[in-house]
């Protein structure tokens, strides 16, 4: 994979090639796993790269997507309902 010299964000190696040069490699970056911000399991469909992608490869369309897993999010909406009924009794 070509990676752009001009591109400061990609990783830098210096080796000496078998020739005997010093040469340095390009290296991009990958990108870290996007996980749950409760229990910290894998996000299912939420793609790493967002530009070229269709809307229906995005993230999921409901709250708290791409931040909590469906369990999760389930969850913290049911408490924050319970929450507001809560605070409608006082
Ligand atoms: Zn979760």
């Amino acid at each position: 994979m070509k990676v752009k010299k001009s591109d400061r964000t990609s990783k830098k190696r210096r080796y000496t090639s078998p020739g005997g040069d010093r040469r340095i490699e390009y290296h991009k970056r990958k990108h870290s796993v996007i996980v749950c911000a409760s229990c910290g399991e894998k996000l299912k469909g939420v793609p790493l790269r967002l530009n070229k992608k269709s809307k229906t490869e995005k993230v999921p369309n409901r709250p708290y997507a791409g931040i909590y897993c469906s369990a999760c999010s389930r969850k913290v909406i049911k408490d924050k309902i319970y929450e507001k009924i809560r605070n409608m009794g006082e």
